[in-house]
C-alpha cells in the first residue's frame, strides 16, 4: 500500500538535513522547561521537544504532568519562537496538544506496537491538519510500523514522517534499544519521500552514544535528529543517562560531517551498516555465551567442582585456531580473541562461585 505524503513543512525550519528537534524528555516543571527551551533556542534550535504524557514501563514512575504542562509548552512557543512537540498516544492528548498550539506530534512507540491505540489516534486526527512523526514500535516488526503510519496517513496526515528509535532485546546489550539499522532502511527503500529522523537517545541510552550515532544516522541519509537535552540532565526525573546539556548537544550537531553526497556515501554506508550489524551480532553472542557460562557456574557450584578445568580450555583453544585456519583468519588472531572470551568467561563465574 502507498503513502500519500507531502513535505513535512514546517514553519520556519529550512528544508536541510538535518532537521533537529531537541529538548527534554519530559517536563518536569515550568523552570526545567523554560531554562532548557531558552538554551536550546540560543544554539540555534528550532524545533522544542517535552514529554508531557509519559508511558512509563511500571506504575509509580513519573507519568508526566499531564495539561499541567502545556502551558509551559506554549511559553516557549511565545518566548523563544521555537516551534514545539510532543508525544500523543489517545484522543484525548491529541485534543488537548492540538489546543495548546503543538506544531507537530509524534507517536510513541508502545503506541505504535497497538493497531487498536493506533487507530483510535488516527480517527482523532481525522480533519486536522499537523505533522505526525511516527517512532518504531519497540519489536523489530517493520510491518507493524508501517501498519501504523498507514492509519495515520489514511485519517489524512500528509505530513507524515518516521521516528528510529532502536528495538527492544532481551539481553543487557551495549545499546539500550539495538538500532537493526536495516529495518528503518528498508522502510526508506519502500518509502523513500518519507522522512525518517533518528532518536539517537532512545536508542544509545548512554550520552557518550548520542554523538556517533548522530552522525551514522547522517552517513545513512536520515533527514533529521530527534535528541533529549535537559538543562540538568544528571537531576532528570526521567531518562537521566541518555540526556545531553544544550551544550554538548552544540557540541555534537557542529561536528557532524552532513554530506549530502549520498550517492558515494550510499555504497559505504551500505557495508558500514552490515559491519555494525555484524558487531550487534557478535555482542549479542558473546552476551548469550557469558550467560550460559554464567549457569554453568552455578552448576559447578552446585556439584563442588573448580571453575577452570584445563582439559576443557586446552580443547576450545585447539579447536577453534584450527578452525580459524580454515576460515582464513590467523590461529594466533583467533588464540586471542578465545583467550579474552575466556579470561571474561572465568571472571564471570567467579563473581558467581564466591557469592
Ligand atoms: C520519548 O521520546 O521520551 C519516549 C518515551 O520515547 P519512546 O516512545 O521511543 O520510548
Ligand atoms: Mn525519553
Amino acid at each position: 500500500m502507498d503513502l500519500e505524503l507531502q513535505p513535512l513543512n514546517l514553519p520556519g525550519i529550512e528544508n536541510k538535513r538535518p532537521l533537529v528537534i531537541a529538548g527534554p524528555c519530559s517536563a518536569e516543571t515550568e523552570e526545567q522547561v523554560m531554562s532548557s527551551a531558552r538554551q536550546l533556542a540560543s544554539k540555534g534550535i528550532k524545533m522544542f521537544r517535552a514529554g508531557v504524557w509519559k508511558p512509563r514501563t511500571k506504575p509509580g514512575g513519573f507519568e508526566g504532568h499531564g495539561e499541567i504542562a502545556l502551558p509551559w509548552m506554549q511559553r516557549v512557543k511565545e518566548e523563544t519562537g521555537m516551534l514545539i512537540c510532543t508525544e500523543v498516544a489517545t484522543p484525548k492528548h491529541v485534543e488537548a496538544a492540538m489546543n495548546a498550539g503543538m506544531d507537530l506530534l509524534w507517536v510513541g512507540a508502545r503506541t505504535t506496537a497497538n493497531p487498536f491505540a493506533m487507530q483510535e489516534l488516527a480517527d482523532s486526527l481525522k480533519g486536522i491538519d499537523v505533522p505526525v512523526l511516527v517512532k518504531n514500535p519497540v519489536n523489530p516488526d517493520l510491518e507493524l510500523w508501517i501498519g501504523a503510519l498507514l492509519r495515520i496517513n489514511g485519517a489524512g496526515i500528509k505530513r507524515l514522517g518516521a521516528i528510529h528509535r532502536g528495538f527492544s532485546s532481551v539481553d543487557q546489550k551495549l545499546y539500550r534499544n539495538t538500532p537493526l539499522w536495516h529495518i528503518p532502511i528498508e522502510l526508506h527503500r519502500r518509502y523513500p519521500n518519507l522522512p525518517i529522523v533518528c532518536d539517537p537517545s532512545h536508542i544509545g541510552g548512554r550520552r557518550d552514544l548520542i554523538a556517533p550515532l548522530c552522525q551514522q544516522a547522517m552517513d545513512m541519509g536520515f533527514e533529521g535528529l530527534i535528541v533529549e537535552s535537559h538543562c540538568n540532565p544528571d537531576e532528570a526525573w526521567s531518562d537521566a543517562k541518555q540526556q545531553v546539556t544544550p551544550d554538548v548537544l552544540d557540541f555534537i550537531l557542529d561536528r557532524l560531517v552532513v554530506r549530502n553526497n549520498m550517492e558515494m556515501t550510499e555504497s559505504l554506508a551500505s557495508l558500514r551498516k552490515q559491519i555494525d550489524e555484524m558487531d550487534d551480532h557478535l555482542m549479542d553472542l558473546l552476551t548469550k555465551r557469558m550467560r550460559v557460562s554464567r549457569e554453568i557456574a552455578q552448576y559447578k557450584k552446585g556439584h563442588d567442582m573448580a571453575v577452570v578445568q584445563s582439559g576443557r580450555y586446552t580443547e576450545i583453544l585447539d579447536k577453534r585456531g584450527a578452525q580459524g585456519s580454515l576460515c582464513g583468519m590467523s590461529p594466533d588472531f583467533v588464540k586471542k580473541v578465545y583467550e579474552a572470551i575466556h579470561e571474561e568467561s572465568v571472571r564471570q563465574q567467579m563473581e558467581i562461585i564466591n557469592k
